[in-house]
């Protein structure tokens, strides 16, 4: 096994090193590296500027729908060294990484033109209509129906746990355009502005006062006849796609999140004496062992990419990392309180728990707020949830990739 990249990626790391260093203020990631609230301000203003100066955002699509036309390695290689960096990569998650890709998989001339520039420089946001109150790891059997009256699809029905809902300009939306079809064949994926009469967003709010899952309800809503994405009845493919890169988000970055989390609890762990723990240490031996078990798999994905792999290892492989990932998460997550134990619970509970890798949530706790870690751990129980529960992707592994038979269909 070769695991080093090519010379040709090398030389592309020592630009973007060279970028990021020239743009990034002095002394960025470093542990004892601070900022004035004004220079935070400051550099959260500026700092997507230069990414889209640079055309580091969604560098990957193509030249003329306003990307940098990178190739996947220099794609996987800017991640890495942004990753490294610490760098913050503006990924808008609905726009830049499930409906951006989709559209460019699927969509029509016209659509590309129309919304990938838009989605580039974040003048448009996006929410995911797909799942409903009673279709949720059975999506197919979604009931929100379009109907076709003249040029503009009519549609109707409600959506839930629809996230950022009630800041969205658009919704991409499972909807039911043939209701004879078999559950999977009658579907459509519409693109549908949010801020119109038909629509109405309700938050739902949390037992920590946030609210931004939402329920959505579509009254003779309307949206172009032109908006259906990959062709009339064609959406569950298309929605397929979508739940793919939900799935595959970040294959050889997203073990560093993991990885820094588990130097903050070393670090915590140390200080107070938790170490001595030695179950706490086996504990943290085996989520260090976890996550780079995460990493090598990140590198077998990446690999079955580039040499344009398509069989069931790695549908396998997508549905595996999802559930394993969110599972030792939780489990790391867990590991966490034991190592802060009581302490957990304040708001400020020590150094280490304030800088916790990748809990920006917690700005928006303001009727409870909780530590940074505190509110990782709260998000980690959704982990195996959204994008597909680990039961579901134990069902895709188990039925798709092993052959082993279908599971007794409860009678409706
Ligand atoms: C943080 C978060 C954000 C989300 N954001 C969005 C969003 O923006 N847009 C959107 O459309 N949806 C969103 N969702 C919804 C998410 O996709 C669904 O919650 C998920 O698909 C599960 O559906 P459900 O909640 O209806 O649970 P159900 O499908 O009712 O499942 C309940 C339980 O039964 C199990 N189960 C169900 N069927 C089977 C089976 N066949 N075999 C074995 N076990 C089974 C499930 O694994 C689960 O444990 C979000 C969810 C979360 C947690």
């Amino acid at each position: 096994m070769d695991l080093a990249y090519t010379p040709e990626a090398e030389e592309f790391r020592v630009e973007i090193r060279e970028w990021l260093s020239a743009n990034l203020p002095s002394g960025w990631g470093d542990d004892d590296f601070e900022m004035t609230p004004e220079e935070r301000k400051q550099f959260n203003e500026q700092w997507p500027k230069k990414l889209f100066a640079g055309g580091w955002i969604c560098a990957t699509w193509p030249k003329e729908y306003g990307g940098k036309g990178l190739t996947t390695m220099q794609g996987v290689v800017l991640a890495e060294e942004f990753a490294r960096a610490k760098a913050p990569m503006r990924a808008d998650f609905f726009g830049d990484t499930l409906v951006g890709p989709t559209i460019l998989q699927w969509g029509t001339e016209e659509q590309k033109k129309e919304f990938l520039p838009r989605i580039l420089n974040g003048s448009v946001r996006w929410c995911q209509g797909f799942s409903e109150p009673n279709s949720g790891s059975d999506l197919a059997s979604l009931k929100t129906s379009a109907v076709l009256d003249g040029d503009e699809w009519v549609i109707n029905g409600q959506k839930v746990w629809t996230t950022g809902g009630h800041h969205a300009d658009y919704c991409f939306l499972l909807t039911r355009t043939d209701p004879e079809a078999p559950k999977h064949k009658g579907i459509s994926y519409l693109l549908v502005p949010m801020r119109q009469p038909g629509v109405e967003v309700r938050g739902i709010t949390q037992p920590d006062g946030t609210a931004e899952f939402c329920e959505v309800f579509f009254t003779d809503a309307r949206c172009p006849r032109d908006n259906v994405v990959g062709g009339v009845n064609n959406g569950w493919k298309v929605a397929n796609s979508t739940l793919a890169f939900e799935r595959g988000q970040s294959a050889t970055t997203g073990y560093r999140r993991f990885e820094e989390e588990y130097r903050q609890m070393v670090a915590a762990a140390t200080e107070n004496g938790a170490i001595e723990d030695p179950q706490i240490r086996q504990r943290l031996a085996q989520y260090y062992t976890k996550y780079q078990i995460l990493r090598i798999n990140g590198l077998r994905g990446l690999s079955s990419t580039l040499s344009g792999t398509k069989d069931m290892g790695v549908i396998a492989l997508g549905a595996m990392n999802k559930m394993y990932w969110s599972e030792m998460h939780q489990r790391a997550m867990e590991l966490a309180l034991d190592i802060f134990g009581a302490q957990s619970m304040l708001v400020d509970a020590g150094p280490a728990s304030q800088s916790w890798p990748g809990a920006l949530r917690d700005k928006r706790r303001e009727g409870y707020p909780v530590s940074p870690m505190m509110s990782s751990f709260f998000f980690s129980r959704s982990e195996t949830i959204w994008g597909g529960t680990s039961q579901i992707q134990r069902n895709i592994v188990g039925e798709r990739v092993l052959g082993l038979p279908k599971e007794p269909q409860v009678p409706q």
